[in-house]
């Protein structure tokens, strides 16, 4: 039969000749190690899936490439929503560029959900970026949890670092706990302020600013350039109130324009200065050994909770004990030790 002439209520018909070929792991990670774009972003897909046939396949597509992966410098950049992350990210990523090197920009937004994707999910943000043949973008995951975003996104890091990409750029809100994701899966850590802003610090978690290994001044351009100037002394003299960071790296301050591009090339060169002082004095590896013993226990907290919820007459016996334990009929600790009890004996062959 002539496919137009297809009713449409034949269920046979619904995508037939659209659906994609289902694709094997060993082809999908031979396409994403020769630097495919077309095949990075289908395992990608494979790892935002949450189909169990997909998952195996995304595991297959990881083990592969975790052994040409790890020689990207991973930088995370956090800020509140419009201190000018994506128009900084498109100026510094242009400005790689310009070296002759490859960028991923990849985002963590645990509210992407519910705001249907306000980091780079909008598709006119960073355009002059996206169209390089160079960089790859993905924006950010649509998750349960930060933990399963969080988790996707460093195995999507991963991937693009054995697709070949040499620097890769992970973009978060200035929310809280997703900077302690970004943090745990980047080597460096950069904090966007905005001028004007003297009090901005106090708005600020604590935690944040420790966590900053540049924190740089946007929008210091127009009127904006003394105001930036003024914040960017105030920042330096709070930073003294904490205490030295581990790596032995001074975090410097700097003020930026990302909308004229003034203070891009100094910044980078800030990254690059952390990246030698890191590598030499051997806080890089050290810190890299750490984050990976990190999400391995992420990972194991996530998939024990997974295969718990997994089992319909475990996930009941959950639900009732932590009504118990809300309603002060049970502690906490007897509860947990119920429900352990009740997975081993389960499993237990
Ligand atoms: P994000 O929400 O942090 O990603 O912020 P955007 O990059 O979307 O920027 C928010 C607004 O600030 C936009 O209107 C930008 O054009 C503007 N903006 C970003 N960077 C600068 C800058 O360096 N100077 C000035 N004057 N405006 C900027």
């Amino acid at each position: 039969m002539d496919e137009k002439k297809r009713p449409a209520v034949n269920p046979n018909f619904r995508g037939a000749g659209k659906r994609r070929q289902p694709i094997s792991a060993k082809e999908l990670t031979e396409g994403v190690l020769s630097g495919n774009r077309v095949m990075l972003g289908r395992a990608i897909t494979m790892i935002e899936s949450k189909k169990p046939e997909h998952q195996q396949i995304a595991r297959d597509v990881i083990e592969g490439c975790l052994p040409h992966s790890g020689n990207a410098l991973r930088i995370g950049i956090t800020g509140t929503p419009g201190v000018g992350k994506s128009t900084f990210v498109e100026a510094l990523g242009n400005h790689i560029l310009d070296g002759g090197k490859k960028i991923a920009v990849l985002a963590i937004d645990p509210s992407s959900q519910k705001s249907h994707g306000s980091i780079l999910g909008d598709k006119t943000r960073m355009a002059g970026l996206s169209a390089k043949a160079n960089a790859f973008i993905r924006p950010s995951p649509a998750g349960d949890a930060l933990g399963g975003v969080a988790r996707q996104s460093r195995e999507t890091m991963i991937l693009c670092e054995a697709a070949g990409y040499d620097y890769i750029l992970v973009e978060t809100v200035g929310v809280g706990q997703s900077e302690i994701a970004v943090h745990s899966m980047t080597d460096f850590f950069l904090l966007l302020l905005l001028p004007g802003a003297g009090d901005e610090l106090q708005g600020i978690k604590r935690g944040i600013v420790e966590m900053a290994d540049l924190i740089a001044v946007n929008k210091a351009d127009g009127e904006g350039v003394d105001l930036a100037k003024k914040a960017k002394r105030e920042y330096r003299n709070a930073l003294h109130l904490f205490p030295p960071q581990e790596s032995g790296w001074i975090p410097a301050v700097k003020t930026c324009s990302a909308l004229e591009g003034t203070g891009i090339p100094d910044i980078w060169d800030v990254m690059l200065q952390y990246e030698t002082q890191t590598k030499d004095n051997g806080f890089f590896a050290e810190k890299r050994r750490k984050q990976a013993g990190y999400w391995l226990e992420e990972t194991l907290n996530n998939s024990w909770k997974q295969a718990f919820l997994a089992d319909p007459e475990l996930k009941n016996a959950w639900e009732d004990i932590k009504e118990k334990v809300e309603a002060a009929n049970l502690s906490p600790f007897r509860g947990a030790m119920e429900l352990m009890d009740l997975f081993f004996t389960k499993n237990r062959k």
